[in-house]
């Protein structure tokens, strides 16, 4: 069977939690260079991290499991249109021309999100 990375992580404990979800609910995946960055964490950005492979097959199914979880944990509602939690944030708020725009009316640009299921577009709060 054929793995691919779908996430990297800086720390073990995030990586297990989202191996744990996707074991859960019977996706085939394992954890690379776990124990290089556990044994020691310096080098985690020379190995690019913890590396969370999945099987090809299960692979879209597999994020769209994390995004839906990691979206429930940011507290972001829902997409107004379906109801599903399964988007993408697919522009930031941290451009450069944001970051002026802030420094002068105090306004900050909310990111906007795209459902996956439905495909509608909608602002959202910024997470980050
Ligand atoms: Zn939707």
């Amino acid at each position: 069977m054929n793995y691919r990375t779908i996430r990297r992580y800086d720390d073990y404990i995030s990586a297990h939690i989202a191996l744990g979800q996707l074991t859960e609910e019977q996706i085939s995946c394992w954890l690379k260079d776990e124990n290089t960055v556990t044994v020691d964490p310096a080098i985690t950005y020379a190995v690019g991290g913890i590396k969370l492979m999945v099987a090809e097959t299960q692979a879209d199914r597999a994020l769209q499991i994390l995004r839906i979880s990691e979206n429930n944990l940011k507290g972001l509602a829902p997409c107004p249109a379906c109801g599903s939690m399964n988007f993408d944030k697919i522009s930031s708020s941290v451009g450069f021309r944001d970051s002026i725009r802030r420094f002068f009316t105090g306004k900050q640009k909310l990111p906007q999100y795209q459902c996956v299921d439905c495909g509608e577009k909608f602002v959202g709060p910024a997470t980050d």
